[in-house]
């Protein structure tokens, strides 16, 4: 068991509030990432060579055979302005480490400087990957076309979570964080003069109509014990009082927690936008942008996460299901992974301008991630990556 002692969670905690008083936006983490490979370079571990803008990979190769296990960490902020008063507030205006993934950085480097001491324990190999630009939804895809996820065989990452009190973790099998999906739809009719609507197609009337119908999907066509969302974000037709336009146009999103809600939701969405543009003469361009898979964890993961929780001494909860995206889900599309809530106890929600959190669940995320290779390496998934002789 790889614990952390209080000389190094110091020196994190203070490369933490380094990094948040430095934060940097999605693609735009140069300074970001040479404090990373600067922190490997002394340790002396040179990054993957991947060609990768912004980012690092390192691969920490164990004494043991076994399997390769990668421990994500997504390393940029958002564009907002702090209103905190700390003294390691933001120093870069407009540029704010609102999400906590300075915390989700600085757990990485020390989780790898501690597996990079204790190689004996390693069954196969770690590879620790810094991600950047997850806030806009792209990095994982970026890193992966880049060769970040060649040859991994499981991935497991963590968010920090202000609504948890420290020393817990969430952990839930299935659906954590949900499918994150956009869509626009214009319907075309005829316009004419709104004192003779019988002689127009009136493209409001159906947008009006697709609007109230589309949310009989989510009732009648999604298990009642599943969750999604349609929500219908903007809606556009028309200029004046008294004519009837000749187009309208309907933007929004979906949310769902099941692969199946993901795929079943824009088919029927698709066939209600023709249907109901053809009952009324007029017809419709369905547009849907896939963004975020569902964060859909591994369920075989779950017990010895859970196990591991309980012997690092922290208490393993049923995390609460996110409605918000994270590209998390990228990784997993291509291989089994998990991902985790550890608590950080602030009183703030993510992306709030006065986002904080505690310092001392820098410790608690170093132990689960420095620990989780060691523990799943023996999961039966790997069982003859481990036997080789
Ligand atoms: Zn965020
Ligand atoms: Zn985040």
């Amino acid at each position: 068991m790889i614990k952390v002692e209080k000389d190094f969670e110091k020196r994190l905690i203070e490369f933490r509030h380094h990094l948040h008083k430095f934060p940097e936006l999605s693609y735009h983490e140069f300074k970001t990432t040479k404090e990373i490979i600067g922190w490997f370079e002394r340790l002396g571990l040179p990054p993957v060579n991947l060609d990768l803008e912004t980012g690092a990979v390192f691969d920490i190769v164990g004494e043991h055979p076994g399997p390769v296990i990668a421990l994500r960490a997504d390393i940029d902020a958002l564009p907002m302005q702090e209103d905190n008063v700390s003294p390691y507030r933001s120093s870069v205006d407009g540029v704010m480490h609102a999400c906590g993934h300075d915390m989700h950085t600085t757990a990485l480097l020390g989780a790898g400087a501690l597996l990079l001491k204790n190689r004996d324990l390693i069954k196969g190999t770690v590879r620790l990957l810094f991600q950047p630009a997850e806030e806009v939804a792209t990095g994982a895809k970026y890193v992966c076309e880049k060769g970040a996820l060649d040859g991994v065989d499981a991935i497991f990452g963590f968010h920090n979570i202000p609504t948890l009190p420290l020393g817990t973790i969430g952990i839930k099998s299935g659906g954590l964080m949900a499918g994150v999906d956009r869509f626009e739809v214009v319907f075309h009719g005829r316009g004419g003069h709104a004192g003779v609507p019988h002689k127009t197609i009136d493209p409001i009337i159906i947008a009006a109509e697709y609007v109230t119908n589309i949310q009989s999907i989510i009732s009648r066509r999604i298990n009642l014990f599943d969750n999604a969302a349609i929500s219908v974000t903007h809606i556009e037709g028309g200029s004046t009082w008294n004519i009837i336009p000749d187009h309208a146009t309907i933007e929004g999103t979906v949310r769902t927690f099941q692969k199946g809600s993901r795929k079943i939701i824009p088919l029927m969405m698709k066939k209600y936008a023709y249907g109901i543009a053809e009952a009324n003469d007029g017809y419709a361009d369905f547009h849907w942008e896939g963004l975020h898979p569902v964060v859909d964890n591994d369920p075989t993961f779950r017990k010895p996460l859970e196990d591991l929780t309980l012997e690092l001494g922290y208490k393993p909860v049923e995390a609460k299901p996110s409605s918000g995206g994270e590209d998390f889900s990228f990784y997993q599309e291509q291989i089994p992974g998990f991902f985790v809530f550890i608590g950080v106890e602030g009183s703030e929600p993510w992306h709030s301008p006065i986002y904080n959190m505690k310092d001392s669940a820098l410790k608690i995320a170093v132990e689960f991630l420095a620990n989780v290779p060691l523990a799943i390496s023996n999961h039966e998934m790997f069982r003859d990556k481990i036997n080789i002789e």
